[in-house]
């Protein structure tokens, strides 16, 4: 079994914000020659997340909408005492801060309209990391 790591770093202009990062990941994918096998994207953060869906422009702002709906800023958390952003925590643990997807003849496994994405939910950051590992043979 092989296993290949690379980290993509980013910064983020706003404070929420889509990034779209699949064809950094693709390119990674590619590079490390793994024929079959699994490719983890991770954002190493407590504020961000790793979604996948279309890269439309009126469905990234409805996203970017509803989690701020559903996870509105200054609601009376407790973690706001500390440095107000609790809800950004809140979104990340419960979005998630990884995706998985298959690599199957050497090709990142996705659907059409699933592009894969950084959500910033406390930006602007100067520095955000996407670890990519790919495992597999
Ligand atoms: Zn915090």
């Amino acid at each position: 079994m092989k296993t290949s790591a690379k980290v993509l770093t980013l910064s983020t202009r706003e404070k929420y914000q889509l990034i779209d990062i699949t064809r950094s990941v693709e390119e990674i994918v590619s590079d490390s020659k793994i024929q079959e096998g699994l490719c983890l994207v991770h954002a190493s953060h407590a504020t961000a997340a790793i979604i996948c869906n279309e890269n439309e422009s009126g469905l990234v702002q409805d996203i970017l909408r509803k989690v701020k709906e559903i996870f509105p800023a200054g609601a009376g958390y407790q973690h706001d005492r500390i440095d107000d952003n609790a809800s950004a925590h809140i979104a990340s643990a419960l979005i998630g801060a990884s995706r998985s997807f298959p690599v199957r003849s050497g090709r990142l496994v996705r659907g059409t309209w699933q592009n894969i994405f950084l959500l910033e939910l406390d930006g602007p950051r100067g520095r955000r990391s996407v670890d990519v590992q790919i495992i597999g043979e």
